[in-house]
């Protein structure tokens, strides 16, 4: 782990009152976030955080075989590399308590506020101050982060007859860990990336399990593997060695994106994970009806090893029939069959372009983001909105990513954010905010450069496209050029007042 930030003796800041920077959620953006302005020399600072401990979407997601589908080496913090990842891919647990000992090595857990749940922010364009509204009261800030995350709020399906369901029902991100599934007749909705962790974690334990698919998903393997101890005793030893791996997964990780940029090589990758799928699943019906039929990262590319030997166990039925609705004692598809279930696992994502704070984060003239992105999100470098002077959205609009870790993205904004600051202050200024000029002149890039890619074209219907149809979620190109692009703040592109 990293060398702590320096002075473990700080105060705690005050319970209501004003600060200079409030950070809304304590995931890893809440939490590097609060550690970078500790670096910087910001130390006024305030998290508000709903749930009653740290780790956001590490936090909720605690469903049976959760883990991270990118390597822990390159899903780490770029100041904590840890040589004690347990596998390739560490599970959940662990990287929940990862995120843990940063926060409490770097000493910003003492900033957290718990169980605050923020209602709403208003900018009050006199005092150059945001006003937050929690659940406890309300604080004033010189600078809002929204680190609220973009996996935080499952999405529960419509389905008729949902609330009928006589037995346990669950969404993977609220996982019920009181339900014995130990055999009983489980009914799993969706074939995203969390169903696929799920269906071979809890697959030998169920006497049944129905899986319900609408649209398959690109399957190709993880080679997940535990890192022995020689290994460990190698990064601590040798931390290089581990600087190493990180730059070469993230080189593998850019070379990646080639197919989703480039049809010739989506095609080769195409050939080439569909043998995973020949070769893992014999049965030559199910192996069709596990078959994608658009192009491969429309959807996001899933890793698995074990998924599809779990759908050919005998115990496991997938159905293509549609779900019409569900009655007490299961589930009832377009063909007319009811499939027995004692438990119901929702796998069905998460409201990721919905942005529920939207509709009570207010800028100038008393508008809200809501108003303002009328169902399309939208920022400047993905980080700075006009009309909403020091408001910083991490992860926000076309920040994320299908081929590596986004954890990279995020620190690159958080350097923006911070270089930000700086250059207000060093203005005499009190807040910044992106010209409407520059602001729809990125937006036109990203839009230009996400036309004819795969995740817009590609023959699928996903959760990178907001309700508008556009892709207001993913950055078009690969880390490296985010990195360029974002880490340095063109001052001609902001407005400076106060
Ligand atoms: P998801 O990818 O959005 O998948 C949801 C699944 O539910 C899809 O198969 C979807 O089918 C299905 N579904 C939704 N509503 C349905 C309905 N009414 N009837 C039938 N099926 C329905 O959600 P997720 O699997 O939770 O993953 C979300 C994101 O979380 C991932 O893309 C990834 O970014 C992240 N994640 C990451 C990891 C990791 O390892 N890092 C692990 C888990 C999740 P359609 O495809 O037809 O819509």
């Amino acid at each position: 782990m990293s060398a702590p930030t320096s002075s473990a003796t700080l105060p705690t800041p005050p319970a209501h009152g004003h600060v200079r920077v409030l950070i809304v959620g304590s995931g890893f953006s809440g939490i590097a976030m609060a550690i970078h302005l500790r670096r910087a020399g910001i130390e006024d600072v305030v998290i508000l955080e709903r749930a009653a401990s740290l780790g956001g979407t590490w936090r909720d997601n605690a469903y049976p075989g959760c883990a991270c589908d990118v390597e822990s080496v390159l899903y780490s913090l770029s100041f904590a590399p840890n040589p004690d990842w347990s596998r390739t891919f560490s599970p959940q647990p662990d990287i929940r308590a990862y995120l843990e000992r940063v926060a409490r090595e770097h000493d910003v857990v003492r900033l957290i506020r718990f169980n605050e749940n923020v209602t709403g922010a208003h900018f009050d364009e006199r005092s150059t101050r945001w006003t937050i509204s929690g659940s406890s009261g309300d604080w004033t800030a010189d600078a809002l982060v929204l680190a609220n995350g973009a996996l935080s709020d499952p999405r529960i399906p419509t389905l008729p007859g949902l609330q009928d369901f006589a037995g346990p029902k669950f969404h993977t991100a609220q996982w019920d860990h009181r339900v014995a599934l130990a055999g009983q007749r489980v009914a799993v909705i969706g074939t995203g990336a969390s169903a696929i962790q799920v269906i071979p974690a809890i697959q030998p334990l169920v006497s049944q399990l129905t899986v319900f698919q609408r649209t398959p998903s690109w399957v190709m393997p993880r080679w997940d593997r535990a890192n022995s101890a020689r290994r460990r005793a190698l990064y601590r030893r040798f931390p290089l060695t581990q600087k190493a791996l990180r730059l070469l997964q993230y080189v593998r990780h850019e070379a990646l994106f080639v197919p989703f940029r480039h049809p010739w090589a989506r095609r080769f990758a195409e050939a080439v994970i569909g043998l995973h799928l020949r070769y893992q699943v014999r049965d030559p019906s199910l192996r069709a009806a596990l078959t994608p039929h658009y192009a491969i990262g429309c959807k996001r590319l899933l890793l698995s090893d074990d998924y599809y030997p779990a759908m050919t166990q005998p115990n496991v039925s997938l159905v293509t029939a549609a779900i019409t609705r569900i009655v007490p004692n299961g589930v009832v598809t377009a063909d007319g069959r009811t499939h027995d279930a004692d438990v119901l696992v929702l796998a069905t994502g998460f409201r990721v372009t919905d942005w529920l704070l939207a509709p009570v984060i207010r800028g100038r003239g008393g508008r809200t983001l809501a108003d303002a992105w009328q169902g399309s999100p939208k920022a400047y470098m993905g980080t700075t909105v006009t009309g909403f002077p020091n408001l910083f959205t991490l992860m926000g609009p076309n920040t994320a990513l299908g081929h590596s870790s986004v954890l990279m993205m995020m620190e690159t904004q958080i350097r923006h954010v911070l270089q930000l600051l700086a250059l207000t202050a060093r203005r005499g200024a009190r807040v910044a905010e992106p010209t409407a000029e520059a602001q729809k002149q990125f937006v036109r890039w990203m839009d230009e450069n996400l036309a004819t890619t795969v995740w817009n074209r590609g023959g699928c219907s996903s959760w990178y496209l907001d309700r508008t149809g556009r892709n207001s979620t993913l950055w078009p190109f690969g880390v490296g050029r985010f990195r360029r692009t974002v880490s340095r703040v063109r001052v001609g592109d902001y407005l400076f007042s106060g």
